[in-house]
């Protein structure tokens, strides 16, 4: 099956059902009762370690990144925590990507450190930079790619075969690119994570997280501290994602559309000092990104020229574009890092990454293109004023 066929069927096999349900029914009981003793280890038990209709979107999920495993949770951070969790001890160092989404770095320095557990900073863009931080102990790359929010990239393959070569976990966070153009376990992750509450959910109205991988031993630590951990996404959240899922391949080519468009129409325009987006041509990675993804997504960060003053003064007169935290819904959001979703990172450090005060990062929505354009025009004619 191809993708959207695999997107709308895979979990949702009417045959599984007592009723030939076409679409999962959202199983509440928490609690499930067994005819007889013998029967207590069968089936489902209690829904923390398993319920019907989270397993019905863990298989889609599987199905999304091509992986034999799918696993759901509470949000794309309660994923995070739990592969960290899972998989490491006191002592064990990770390497990460320098440019991450900023509650990642706030989870990595502010509470996994102080369980013993390191990390260092990378420019991965450059994979020497990850094999010069190898060290003993390390056990494992955090990668985002694109990063969140200056759409740098990683070249996975690259990595996977550094980390291959010292036997060190590859993860990636795929939020950005959404399973629909890239795939980072085909090109030799071990651990594809995503925030559920972007483009796979979709609509803005839904938390959730997601792991997928292939190796059962990993499968097995990732299921076990599930249930362990507790952080798992509900019956009702996980019925959501489904129903986001099953349009996932249009919007991704409507995001995509329209933020080509969007990328074009910034690069052209005098008070715009740069645009961030790897689809355009003069995106420093555009061959990587043409390599190793299928398509480049909704997601743009630009400077203005100016300071935040006048970012603030864009942001604040927009009309369509909802300034927002988060992304990958179907509306249009702009927020400026700085001072919204990577506040939680140390000025100094995020200067040193590029993250400037005029940084403004876009999430373009699936609405009609000419309205977006208008509304950007609206901004423009603020800061002029
Ligand atoms: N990874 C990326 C790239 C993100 O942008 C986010 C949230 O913005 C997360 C992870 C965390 O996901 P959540 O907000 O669902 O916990």
């Amino acid at each position: 099956m191809k993708f959207s066929t695999r997107a709308i069927h895979i979990g949702e096999e009417p045959e599984n059902t007592q009723h030939g349900d076409v679409v999962s029914p959202i199983h509440l009981s928490t609690t499930f009762a067994k005819k007889s003793i013998r029967e207590v280890e069968e089936g489902y038990v209690y829904s923390r370690s398993g319920n019907p209709t989270r397993d019905s979107l863990e298989r889609k999920l599987a199905a999304l990144e091509n992986a034999k495993y799918g696993l759901a949770f509470s949000s794309g951070l309660a994923a995070e925590s739990t592969v960290l969790l899972a998989l490491l001890k006191k002592g064990d160092h990770v390497i990460a990507f320098d440019d991450l989404y900023g509650g990642t770095k706030r989870l990595f320095n502010q509470v996994m450190e102080r369980f013993g557990l390191e990390f260092t900073y990378v420019d991965a863009r450059d994979f020497e930079n990850v094999r010069r931080a190898i060290k003993e102990n390390t056990r494992m790359i955090w990668l985002e790619t694109p990063t969140n929010p200056l759409l740098k990239l990683a070249d996975i393959k690259g990595i996977s075969e550094i980390a291959q070569e010292k036997n060190v976990i590859v993860v990636v966070d795929n939020t950005f690119a959404s399973p629909y153009f890239q795939n980072p376990l085909s090109l030799g992750a071990d651990i594809v994570l995503h925030s559920a509450t972007k483009y796979l959910g979709g609509h803005s109205d839904v938390v959730g997280g997601a792991i997928m991988v292939n190796d059962n031993e990993l499968y097995e630590k990732l299921k076990f501290h599930q249930n362990a951990v507790g952080a798992i996404l509900s019956p009702f959240d996980s019925w959501l994602v489904m129903r986001g899922i099953k349009t996932l391949a249009v919007r991704m080519e409507k995001h995509e559309k329209n933020a080509i468009k969007i990328a074009e129409y910034l690069e052209k325009h005098p008070l715009v000092e740069k645009v961030y987006y790897p689809g355009l041509p003069s995106h420093p990675q555009h061959e990587l990104a043409k390599r190793q993804m299928r398509g480049f997504g909704g997601m743009l960060s630009f400077e203005l020229k100016g300071g935040l003053e006048d970012a603030v003064k864009f942001v604040e007169s927009l009309k369509i574009f909802a300034l927002a935290e988060s992304l990958g819904g179907v509306e249009s959001l702009i927020e400026l890092p700085a001072i919204m979703t990577h506040a939680s990172i140390p000025k100094e450090e995020r200067e040193k990454v590029g993250i400037k005060d005029s940084l403004i990062r876009v999430s373009v929505g699936i609405e009609d293109v000419e309205d977006l354009i208008e509304d950007l025009e609206r901004g423009f004619e603020a800061v002029r004023r």
